[in-house]
């Protein structure tokens, strides 16, 4: 616990300090380009990831970055939906980025059966979100796919797979028509930094240093 208390005293003496002007200029509001959508795991650092600012990111983080499909009223998961409902409506972001990594735990439970995870209902319940990953992870085509494979696989479909539920949004289909927000979906690399990027027409993921040529 002393660490926490320590890290805020560490961050007024030099992180906010060096921010300064910056956290003054935000401190009536903000305007982020992006709504950055990532799993909860304590090794995805957005900011650090991304390279970004105090202001530039509105983050969503939740169990294996899920994103329920559009319910017209209320629904069980309104945590993420209302954030992105904000985000996109109110904030007028003009990305939103699935971002998935290696070694996930919440895609790993993708493979495990249901019956061993009753410790964990609530998690259980929430990765129903993914469901079509696990049905199309049991097809034969997969069966070849040895442990660490399978799991990549698992994180790169659920990020296809919420990039699917994001155009169910009917304010987040019409910004798309119109040309005014970009769907992205990364998948993170802990242990190497890569991040690649979905390319959406060959339907591949491909380093992101590709996506930028
Ligand atoms: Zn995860």
């Amino acid at each position: 616990m002393r660490q926490l208390f320590k890290g805020v005293v560490e961050f007024q003496r030099e992180g906010y300090a060096a921010h300064q002007a910056l956290f003054t200029e935000l401190s009536r509001c903000q305007k982020p380009h992006t709504l950055f959508i990532g799993c909860s795991d304590s090794r995805l650092i957005p900011t650090l990831l991304t390279n970004s600012r105090p202001g530039e990111l509105f983050m969503i983080r939740n169990v294996a970055n899920l994103v329920p499909p559009y319910k017209p009223s209320e629904g069980a998961f309104l945590g993420t939906t209302s954030a992105i409902e904000y985000a996109v409506q109110v904030l007028g972001v003009e990305n939103i980025l699935i971002c998935g990594h290696s070694n996930c735990g919440g895609c790993c439970s993708l493979l495990t059966p249901l019956e061993s995870q009753e410790t964990i209902p609530h998690v259980r319940s929430w990765m129903k979100i993914a469901d079509p990953v696990r049905e199309e992870l049991s097809q034969p085509q997969y069966a070849h796919l040895e442990m660490p494979e399978k799991e990549w696989m698992a994180e790169r479909l659920n990020i296809i797979l919420q990039l699917e539920h994001l155009k169910t949004y009917p304010y987040i289909q019409e910004k798309i028509e119109a040309g005014r927000i970009n769907l992205i979906g990364w998948h993170y690399i802990i242990e190497t930094g890569e991040v690649y990027n979905y390319n959406a027409k060959s339907g591949h993921f491909e380093l992101i240093e590709e996506s930028m040529l």
